[in-house]
């Protein structure tokens, strides 16, 4: 018996196919059902070409080679030596790889955020969505988790918006509303932006080290200082920073290179939601971050490009949203729209057809 085998080598014997993945919009037959399904036909005839391409690209050659760079080059903290224990000293900036940057220029090019919010796809729009979250979050390296709570923000900032409509703001005096209304306008057109020179992604800063599933530990605290002085600048765009100022620390913060931010505080009336640019515009035309340092990254088990960070919070300007002492029902917009966004990243949509 033994004589009729020719011994394996390097080269030689049984070999497995290589699997190739193929375009999975044209390959993958439950994503065509569930769009069959949920789409109208004249919506999938229409978009069928974009989605075609869409699933070419998010296999090209320049993809992979932005994924592989993404995942061997994590993000770090940038500081002025390294501490006794080996963390950075002075961290003063995060530093995130080429590929994480590409991978999520790519995204919010291809509109993984804004086609939530098409007008011209009407209802239709978060299905058509939900199939470019499933095909590109494979090929993502996780800039997928950042956009989900950008969309997140989208929610919630146009919530606030409508809300104020007929209940006007009672956070601050009626001289800031008008303000107030413009820096969420104003976010609103950098979370839907598609070009990344202007989109902002957002952080959604819940879990502290008491804990993350019950935020009544929560140790941050917020309170009413009025107006910013002067000194202290602006946002980036040049509009007033909040009335409230945040202290506290945020144990577990992915999307740290955010432009903005939806964080729970405390206030003297309960847990409150509150929205922060991230940056500061200095007088001198220089920007700073709004009070946050960054005091590490998070060394995880996966998810290795992402960004996830602990943050010291000291003196963040923001704006309150919603009422008062009802910031977790403000923030569960967020959280809900990231189990959309998980769910559609997930093989889950696919296995219910
Ligand atoms: C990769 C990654 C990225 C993250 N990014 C963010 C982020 O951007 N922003 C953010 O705010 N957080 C973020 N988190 C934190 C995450 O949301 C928390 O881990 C989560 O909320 C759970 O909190 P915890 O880890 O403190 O666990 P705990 O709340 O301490 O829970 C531990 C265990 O106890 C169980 N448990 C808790 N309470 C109860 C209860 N009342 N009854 C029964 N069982 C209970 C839980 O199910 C769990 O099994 C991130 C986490 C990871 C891993």
């Amino acid at each position: 018996m033994s004589n009729k085998i020719t011994p394996a080598t390097s080269t030689q014997g049984f070999f497995q196919p290589k699997p190739t993945i193929l375009n999975q919009w044209a390959e993958d037959r439950a994503i065509q059902r569930m769009a069959k399904l949920l789409l109208s036909e004249s919506t999938l005839a229409a978009r069928d070409a974009e989605l075609t391409q869409f699933a070419d690209d998010v296999l090209s050659k320049e993809v992979f080679k932005n994924i592989v760079d993404a995942e061997r080059h994590p993000p770090y903290v940038r500081g002025d030596g390294f501490t006794a224990f080996g963390a950075p000293q002075d961290a003063d900036a995060l530093v995130t790889s080429a590929g994480w940057r590409y991978l999520q220029d790519f995204g919010l090019r291809e509109g993984i955020v804004a086609t939530g919010s098409a007008a011209s796809l009407g209802p239709e729009a978060r299905i058509v969505q939900a199939l470019k979250v499933h095909l590109f979050a494979p090929s993502s390296s996780m800039v997928v988790c950042p956009s989900g709570m950008q969309d997140g923000a989208v929610y919630v900032l146009q919530k606030e918006l409508a809300r104020n409509k007929t209940q006007p703001p009672t956070d601050c005096p009626p001289e800031l509303h008008a303000a107030r209304k413009k820096v969420m306008e104003t976010a609103l057109a950098h979370l839907l932006n598609r070009d990344p020179s202007k989109a902002w992604t957002s952080g959604q800063w819940m879990t502290e080290r008491k804990g993350g599933s019950d935020v009544r530990g929560t140790e941050t605290i917020a309170n009413y200082v009025g107006p910013a002085p002067k000194e202290m600048g602006t946002d980036v765009d040049g509009n007033p920073l909040g009335p409230w100022s945040i202290t506290g620390f945020k144990f577990f913060s992915s999307a740290t290179d955010c432009g903005c931010c939806l964080s729970l505080a405390y206030t003297e009336n309960g847990i409150s939601c509150f929205f922060s640019p991230t940056r500061r515009r200095l007088a001198d035309g220089s920007i700073v971050m709004n009070g946050i340092r960054i005091q590490r990254l998070k060394n995880k088990l996966g998810t290795h490009a992402l960004p996830t960070a602990e943050l010291e919070i000291n003196g963040m300007r923001g704006w309150l949203i919603g009422e008062e002492g009802k910031g977790v029902k403000v923030i569960a917009t967020v959280l809900n729209n990231s189990r959309f966004h998980n769910s559609g990243e997930s093989q889950q949509s696919t296995a219910l057809c």
